[in-house]
């Protein structure tokens, strides 16, 4: 249940930002504002500026920006509710009860979680006992210290090691079952899950122990074993490691994707930072939305049989639906990113990191290995892999480069290449008249940042916008969301101020920034009035350009399957836009 915004309101109006991050770090009189080095980038001289009168921070080294809610949230890492929770006993708010079964679930969670934290401690006792897990984990290179950060542990061989050791802390096996630790047996009891494993637990975000993995000492059967779901666990939704690299992650702007629990480990302890692993289930929508948060660039490692799987190859297309871009870097046979940075180093992993090729390209050669590209057949069966590949693909210009590419390599007529591209899709023409949601070009973002900007200004400006825009014709996906709240509230006859915004936001991370930036761009401007025609102009501009180059690519395609009607509809259309326009 989300708690309603005139609450999150009230807390607002009683918190003062000044106050709240001060008590994380000294803040210097500058001005009308506060001053301090960034407690989220290294720095010697201060960028970081809290302004009292608009309840609002931002970062000129780093960007980080948004309100005392947003402080909190990055500076504790806690999520918006815990913020609210927070603040709200600072402030003197009551908060809205919990309904029962909300309250009994999330006591639950807290349970489980409770009970995976004595289970860590349980594990790292077991393996400081085990003289045979110790030489196993050295053996593999891992070393004392990252064991301890890890939090690597060892569960004893036996059928009821971590069942009698809570049983001693009276918690009942069935609490244990419900956290995956145990498994029932017919006669009622229970006993242990993890046997004679070094045990490497999966933690959250907020650094909360979900679940655990383990895996065999020796040759034997299952060689990983993890966690089955529970209330607190899903295998699909977290990714091994993100915990301790999202800000590297963020830093380097990509992250590298590896497989198993090693292959994270010794990279990571080598140095390799921007690293996490999927702990070898194929990746899913929920996983690159996660890790979407931190970067827009990932590099899949791979071994080379693996990776050349048509099975993880379409996988990988997930990425390209979310917007994210994907590389491959494919190891020498024989070698895992273990292995191979055990025998080479990690400057070499990253050197061959670096050298990755982008999906399209990859997916491409691997499939001319496979088929022979001289065959009608095999050109078939190439086309019928890259053509979805291709459809995932949002940007018209770069997709229609990877057309070409694609006919070149077959040796085939682009055009019959945009034909069967409209098999995949068969609201191929339909898209033309939905606006993209790809990332804008550089200056229309700008010029969406600035409108952004003006609206803060109120009465007239957000008239304007109003009139004259349409939410359609924001590319930034981010910024329209944020503009599309400012109209309704706005509508609603209530005063928005950039700092409440935030808060009815969800103090989504990136929505704090846009706006803590757009406040900090509005001061900078003078003749507002002009900045804004100039930039809708812009904006409508770049949309008419961009519907015509659609419309271009449509009319092709209808003219190539002979659809007459379709192509008199739309080259109508397309003089109709163009004679309207000042392209
Ligand atoms: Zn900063």
């Amino acid at each position: 249940m989300p708690i309603p915004e005139n609450i999150i309101d009230q807390i607002q109006n009683r918190t003062d930002i000044v106050e709240v991050i001060s008590r994380y770090i000294p803040l210097q009189k500058a001005g009308r504002n506060y001053k301090a080095p960034c407690p989220f980038h290294n720095e010697k001289t201060p960028s970081f500026i809290v302004s009292p009168d608009k309840q609002i921070y931002h970062c000129f080294g780093c960007g980080a920006g948004g309100n005392a809610f947003s402080f909190v949230m990055k500076h504790e890492n806690l999520e918006f509710p815990e913020v609210v929770e927070m603040l709200a006993e600072k402030a003197g708010v009551k908060l809205p009860h919990l309904t029962s079964e909300k309250k009994e679930l999330t006591s639950l969670a807290n349970q489980l979680y409770k009970i995976n934290e004595l289970a860590v401690s349980f594990f790292q006792e077991s393996l400081a006992r085990s003289a045979a897990a110790k030489d196993y984990l050295a053996s593999r290179g891992i070393a004392e210290e990252t064991i301890k950060k890890l939090r690597i542990g060892y569960a004893p061989d036996g059928w009821e090691g971590i069942l009698n050791f809570f049983q001693k802390k009276n918690v009942h096996g069935s609490f244990v079952e419900k956290a995956g630790l145990a498994i029932s047996n017919e006669k009622g009891g229970y006993y242990d899950r993890f046997r004679k494993r070094p045990i490497f637990p999966i933690l959250d975000l907020k650094n909360r122990v979900l679940g655990f993995g383990g895996r065999v000492l020796d040759s034997s059967l299952p060689k990983y074993m993890n966690s089955p779901e529970t209330y607190v666990y899903s295998k699909g939704r977290n990714l091994y490691g993100l915990n301790f690299t999202r800000d590297f992650i963020k830093k380097q702007g990509y992250a590298l994707i590896v497989e198993g629990y090693l292959d994270f480990i010794i990279p990571y302890q080598a140095g390799v930072t921007n690293i996490v692993a999927t702990l070898g289930t194929a990746l899913t929508v929920d996983q690159v939305k996660l890790l979407k948060r931190f970067a827009n660039t990932v590099i899949m490692v791979y071994d080379p049989d693996e990776a050349g799987e048509a099975a993880s190859l379409r996988n990988m297309d997930l990425f390209l639906g979310e917007g994210v871009n994907v590389y491959i870097a494919e190891l020498p046979k024989g070698f895992d990113p273990d292995g191979y940075i055990r025998k080479f180093g990690a400057d070499d992993f990253i050197k061959l990191t670096k050298s990755s090729k982008n999906l399209f390209d990859y997916k491409l050669s691997k499939l001319s290995s496979r088929f022979d590209i001289r065959t009608g057949h095999g050109k078939a069966a190439i086309a019928g892999e890259m053509l979805p590949t291709i459809s995932r693909i949002e940007n018209a210009v770069l997709r229609s480069n990877l057309i070409k590419k694609l006919a070149e390599k077959l040796s085939v007529d682009e055009e019959s290449i945009r034909t069967e591209l409209k098999k995949v899709k068969p609201d191929y023409t339909m898209r033309v008249y939905t606006v993209s949601t790809v990332e804008a070009k550089k200056d229309s973002k700008s010029a969406e940042k600035m409108i952004l900007a003006l609206l803060f200004e109120g009465g007239n400006f957000i008239q304007e916008v109003r009139g004259k825009l349409s939410l359609e014709e924001f590319k930034d996906s981010s910024i329209r969301d944020i503009v599309k709240l400012v109209l309704d509230i706005s509508k609603e006859g209530k005063a928005i101020t950039p700092v409440k915004l935030i808060n009815y936001l969800e103090n989504n991370d990136a929505a704090a920034i846009l706006i803590s930036e757009a406040v900090n761009l509005s001061e900078t401007l003078s003749n507002k009035e002009k900045v804004l025609s100039d930039c809708i102009a812009k904006i409508k501009k770049d949309n008419t350009k961009d519907r015509l180059e659609r419309l271009q690519d449509a009319i092709k395609a209808a003219h190539n399957s002979n659809d007459d009607g379709l192509v008199t509809r739309l080259v109508t259309e397309y003089m109709e836009l163009l004679k309207g326009s000042s392209v």
